[in-house]
């Protein structure tokens, strides 16, 4: 069967158990399946169990051993399912319309997001840019709408100092590359300036708004211009529409489907919508699926880790 390019056929593709095996051990082991334990590359398979045994020390895995999967009792073809749905759906996904979907419990599919956007994450720690690249930084605020909170929500996330929950987040755009976007502890230079160091190579062309805080990156081997916004917002290549475009992909995102998130778990959602940015001009959405479904091994994440404390409110 040729691989899916569409919901619908993925959702067939995937219905049947050992078809899910089989695409996630081909995207996991190249060369073939690799014992958990010792490393060891031979192996017996036992299609009854729909697992491995290591024929050096004997230990039996699934495909799921090691994976953002493991320890879960949701068959593989749902979370394949969530996952094309969340990489594919423009505005995100609520875990509401995933449970809806899928015949799972909103806490349940929840909780499944939250590890896939676990695996949405690159954590790519080269730097971007270089001599002759451009470079747009910019920050924004997120949350904070109020009138859409339930009273006691609003009751704890809103003082007399006016909203507590307005979250600051920054984004790095390499023009003709990859966007990073993060949260920050405030927009303060150091705050600011440490990320552009640690994600920006120097020599690079680097457009900012006319915040103080990106005051002195020319003297730190940047070429740095700044676009007043309180004069226009673009003037020849000074601009940051790149930027403000990702941050209005972002707020559709997060108005829209996502109607409560807490600042705690914001950072995911960052991810998520990075991820669909940085790979919005491959060729279908079965590759969007297969390049997010190619990071799912190496990752974990517990109940407990996802919310901070077990048994926190999970409605997103
Ligand atoms: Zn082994």
């Amino acid at each position: 069967m040729e691989k899916p390019t569409t919901l619908q056929q993925a959702i067939r593709y995937f219905s049947d158990d050992q078809v899910c095996i089989d695409t996630i051990a081909e995207l996991r082991w190249p060369n073939g399946p690799v014992c958990p334990k010792c490393g060891h590359g031979e192996h017996y398979y036992l299609a009854t169990q729909k697992r491995w045994k290591c024929k050096n020390c004997a230990k039996q895995f699934s495909v799921k051993v090691g994976t953002i999967f493991e320890d879960s009792p949701i068959s593989l073809d749902k979370w394949l399912a969530a996952l094309w749905m969340l990489v594919n759906c423009k505005n995100g996904i609520s875990s509401y319309e995933v449970g809806r979907d899928l015949g799972l419990t909103q806490k349940s599919a929840w909780f499944v997001l939250h590890r896939l956007r676990l695996a949405l994450q690159t954590g790519s720690v080269a730097k971007m840019g270089g001599k002759g690249k451009e470079i747009e930084v910019d920050e924004s605020f997120i949350g904070g709408a109020a009138r859409f909170m339930h009273a006691d929500r609003k009751k704890r996330m809103i003082t007399q100092r006016g909203v507590k929950d307005k979250t600051a987040v920054m984004g790095i755009l390499e023009r003709g590359g990859e966007v990073r976007a993060m949260m920050i502890p405030s927009r303060r230079k150091h705050h600011l300036q440490a990320q552009i160091r640690a994600h920006v190579k120097a020599k690079s062309a680097i457009y900012s708004d006319a915040l103080m805080s990106y005051q002195g990156l020319e003297h730190q081997d940047f070429s740095h211009q700044v676009i007043d916004h309180a004069e226009k917002y673009v003037d020849g290549q000074v601009h940051t529409n790149g930027m403000e475009n990702f941050w209005s992909l972002l707020k559709r995102q997060l108005k829209g489907t996502y109607i409560s998130v807490e600042p705690f778990h914001l950072f995911r959602y960052l991810d998520e919508q990075v991820y669909r940015y940085n790979n919005r001009e491959l060729k279908n959405d079965g590759e969007r699926f297969q390049k997010a479904l190619s990071q799912i091994a190496g990752k974990r994440l517990t109940f407990a880790e996802v919310t901070g404390k077990v048994g926190a409110a999970a409605n997103c």
